[in-house]
């Protein structure tokens, strides 16, 4: 078996690899990437992606550094209304017939070659972007979280309901991957993972062997309420769960230490975390918890904001040489002020232009204060020094701003966490007196 593309994407992208193609921020898709020569379904192209920012044959998105940004491609392919066939195909090169490459207005070719998109390795955060939603998904704010409150780490092994569209799954294969394994045997960390509908259960097989992540996720077709975790008649051996059902408290009463049917580790202590998104769901969890044994009961809302930090330019509340602001005493000082900071809005606009056309102020007739906000460049093409030190300062390329942007896309729920102890036996309290200096 190749390794996962998830776990081991080496640095170049290849075939048969999946990519996630990055087309504008937030805005991800995943592909695989095709053997592109010679034509696929009579495209000379091979196989092409088609966007809105052009089109790209797979030709030029293998064998380059993941990360990598790709032009569209010079030929119009995603707006062609019909199949242009391939005239030759011993290359890559997109072959068009004369007569169709005459049919296609140059202008048209200017137009689609002018996108780009960003070629990015598959990462848990980025599948949870861009998978196929079969459900409601865990988002990467609080699968991260999660997966630390319950100890997930190379060689875990978690129990997972339901599988959903994956996204957990994923990021949880992540986790407890311990390295590229030899044989199967080599495998420590492992996803048991549970769904009861039999199409997403087909669905998440069929990904999970296309992510070659087989031998790290065992995906089981079942009803849990009813049929509880164990694999094959064999426990998985536990340390940490993570339910994200419709009714987690049905699901605890197999997730007991008591009885031959044990799917938890009994040496361990087990971490769990239950994903709900009411609090009346939370409050017949909690109880089912406590009624079982679990300890360490407690819940947590993640609630994540992103900010927008930008410099703006203030009004009058004029900063004064230490760089505080200062409000004026009366309408006189605050007009003339008023004057001072338009006068000082303009040379900064007339600097930033000049800056960004990347002429010196001198050929842009901008007077000396002006131009120093701006690093101009003197004929010999160094850096000239300017005589307003005050531009360099933070304070006057403006304010520090910050603005929330709306919400994170996350699904808002309520995490509940627990720990099962390890049963403590007599044969354990034999040893532990046995160690004890004063015996019993
Ligand atoms: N955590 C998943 C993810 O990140 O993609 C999403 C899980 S989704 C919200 C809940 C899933 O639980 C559904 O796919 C549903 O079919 C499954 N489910 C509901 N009851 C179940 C049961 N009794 N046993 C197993 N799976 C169940």
């Amino acid at each position: 078996s190749i390794p996962s593309p998830f776990l081991e994407p080496g640095d170049r992208t290849k075939v048969g690899s999946l990519a996630i193609v990055s087309l504008a921020r937030d805005d991800f898709d995943a592909i695989r990437l095709e053997k592109s020569s010679g034509a696929v379904d009579g495209y000379a192209e091979g196989a092409v992606l088609n966007t809105r920012f052009g089109s790209f044959p797979h030709s030029t998105l293998l064998d380059i550094p993941w990360g990598s940004q790709v032009r569209a491609s010079a030929v119009d392919t995603g707006s062609r209304g019909r199949k242009r066939r391939l005239e030759t195909t011993d290359d890559d090169t997109p072959a068009v017939s004369q007569d169709e490459s005459r049919k296609t207005p140059a202008k048209k070719a200017t137009v689609a070659s002018s996108g780009f998109i960003y070629i990015l390795r598959p990462s848990p955060e980025l599948w949870t972007s861009s998978l196929p939603h079969r459900t409601q998904v865990v988002y990467t704010p609080d699968y991260s979280y999660i997966l630390q409150r319950i100890r997930a780490r190379p060689g875990t092994r978690i129990i997972e309901a339901g599988a959903g569209s994956g996204s957990f799954s994923h990021a949880s294969a992540r986790a407890v991957y311990n390295g590229y394994p030899k044989s199967e045997t080599d495998i420590k960390g492992k996803v048991f993972s549970f769904e009861f509908n039999e199409d997403r259960f087909h669905k998440m097989t069929e990904e999970i062997e296309s992510h070659s992540l087989t031998g790290i996720v065992q995906i089981q077709h079942r009803d849990v309420y009813r049929d509880g975790f164990m694999v094959d008649g064999k426990s998985p051996n536990a340390t940490a769960v993570f339910l994200d059902l419709p009714a987690p408290w049905k699901a605890l009463q197999h997730l007991s230490r008591r009885g031959s049917s044990s799917p938890l580790d009994p040496k361990q202590s087990v971490h769990i975390c239950t994903f709900s998104p009411c609090i009346e769901q939370v409050s017949r969890t909690v109880t089912e918890l406590r009624t079982l044994g679990w300890t360490d009961v407690d819940m947590v809302e993640i609630s994540q904001k992103r900010l927008n930090v930008t410099r703006e330019r203030v009004g009058v509340n004029l900063p004064n040489e230490r760089g505080n602001s200062q409000t004026p005493a009366d309408v006189l000082e605050a007009i003339t002020k008023l004057r001072k900071v338009n006068q000082q809005n303009k040379q900064f606009q007339k600097a930033q232009l000049a800056q960004n056309n990347g002429a010196t102020a001198d050929a842009m007739d901008v007077d000396s204060s002006a131009a120093a906000s701006a690093p101009a460049r003197a004929s010999d093409g160094k850096e000239k020094t300017t005589p307003d030190e005050d531009h360099d300062k933070p304070w006057m390329q403006g304010r520090l701003i910050h603005r929330s942007e709306g919400d994170l896309k996350t699904h808002t729920s309520y995490l509940v966490f627990a720990v099962l102890p390890p049963e403590w036996t007599e044969e354990d309290e034999e040893r532990a007196l046995a160690k004890w200096p004063c015996g019993r």
